[in-house]
């Protein structure tokens, strides 16, 4: 694509971790950024979820961020990263300067609001916040990760709670909740890391979780149940079916910081309370919980809104996906999607996909013939 063009090869929606893997990979397959592959992405800036995470999360405080591959050729490495500044800010940076140093040419602000087949092409839209836009490609690949939809699970009364609703995609500091009664909802690592900021400066906060938390007694993730967790979601993408949480097969790492707060007490969850009331929550057993807030960090889901003319979903509630690929419609490719949602995940996503996408650029070329 050019300044007078809107015609491209591949179009990669999402400028995140799997975005720029999967640019990495086309480029070093011969596909010229800009040209004839182009990345469109909302923004507003580099570092795509990671730039909106909350102040408080550090490298290292969340689980390991893999390096981008080719990250080595600008001397930068999340592993000696500073871990005293914003994770949100040190990845920003880490990912604008990759971005410029390969000369991706991200277009931003970019937000895809429709994807629709056109027999031999594909139309991609977006607005670039004055206007729509729309470029022709052959291929598109899908890298749209998951913060944009989060996932908070009904409960009977949510609606009519008169306290505020939170969720982790809305949380930026703990000072925001100073001495406010807060219930927050979730099994994992953010929930564990919202708690323990909260310890100080909250009136009181209450861990609920919809299942009980598997403490793992080593410091790190288990190998194992995260290869199974992978595993799961694997499935389920290759069934067409919603996928399942990460964090119901990985367990909690116990670390120092999470095992001196459950020595406090502080991380001690309950299961979780039956309704919500306009100032607070009920039990189960009938005993009855103030709050000001909820936070629910229940999760997210893919953002796949933009996809919805392509008809990709099943009955099952998700869509076909295996090895990144779209069952239904060979010309689409998913990078971050179900078992490649980590930063390594991601990364690995970027050469599988970059791989399949030129092979399917060169079988289209051979059709036209
Ligand atoms: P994202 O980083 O979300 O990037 C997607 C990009 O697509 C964004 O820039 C977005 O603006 C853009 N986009 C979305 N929709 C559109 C659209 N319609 N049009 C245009 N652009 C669009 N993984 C780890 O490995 N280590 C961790 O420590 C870790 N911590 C996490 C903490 C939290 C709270 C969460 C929610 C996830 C965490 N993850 C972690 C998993 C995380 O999903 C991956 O790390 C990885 O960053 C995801 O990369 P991505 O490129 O798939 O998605």
């Amino acid at each position: 694509m050019t300044s007078d063009s809107t015609d491209t090869s591949v179009v990669v929606i999402g400028g995140g971790q799997a975005g720029l893997s999967v640019s990495y990979y086309l480029k070093r397959l011969g596909l010229d950024p800009g040209n004839e592959f182009v990345v469109l992405d909302r923004g507003p800036g580099s570092g795509g979820a990671w730039q909106f995470r909350w102040d408080a999360l550090r490298i290292g405080s969340a689980h390991r961020i893999n390096d981008l591959p080719g990250l080595d050729a600008l001397g930068l490495s999340f592993e000696t990263a500073d871990r005293t500044q914003p994770a949100k800010d040190v990845v920003a940076d880490y990912y604008e300067r990759y971005e410029r140093f390969y000369d991706f040419q991200v277009v931003r602000p970019a937000a895809v609001t429709q994807v629709v087949n056109a027999g031999d092409r594909m139309l991609v839209t977006f607005s670039d916040g004055e206007g729509e836009q729309t470029v022709s490609t052959d291929v598109v690949i899908n890298a749209t990760g998951t913060w944009g939809s989060p996932f908070i699970p009904w409960y009977p009364g949510r609606d009519s709670f008169a306290g505020r609703h939170v969720h982790t995609a809305e949380y930026a500091d703990a000072a925001d909740f100073a001495g406010k009664n807060v219930v927050v909802v979730g099994g994992g690592t953010s929930a564990i890391g919202f708690l323990l900021e909260l310890e100080s400066v909250a009136a009181e906060t209450t861990w609920v979780s919809r299942r009980p938390i598997e403490f793992l007694e080593d410091g790190e993730l288990n190998l194992e149940a995260r290869a199974s967790a992978v595993a799961m979601q694997d499935e389920a993408a290759r069934a067409g079916k919603a996928l399942p949480s990460i964090v119901s097969g990985t367990g909690v790492p116990r670390t120092r910081r999470i095992q001196a707060g459950i020595d406090r007490g502080v991380l001690t969850a309950r299961p979780m309370f039956s309704s919500i009331e306009p100032d607070g929550v009920r039990w189960s057993n009938g005993a009855f919980q103030e709050a000001d807030v909820i936070i629910w960090s229940t999760g997210f889901r893919p953002e796949l809104r933009h996809l919805a003319p392509l008809k990709l979903r099943e009955k099952e509630g998700g869509i076909m996906v295996a090895n990144g690929t779209s069952w239904k419609e060979p010309r689409i490719f998913f990078a971050g999607y179900g078992p490649q949602a980590s930063t390594i995940g991601a990364n690995r996503a970027g050469r599988t996909v970059a791989r399949q996408a030129i092979a399917t650029l060169s079988r289209l070329k051979r059709q036209e013939r």
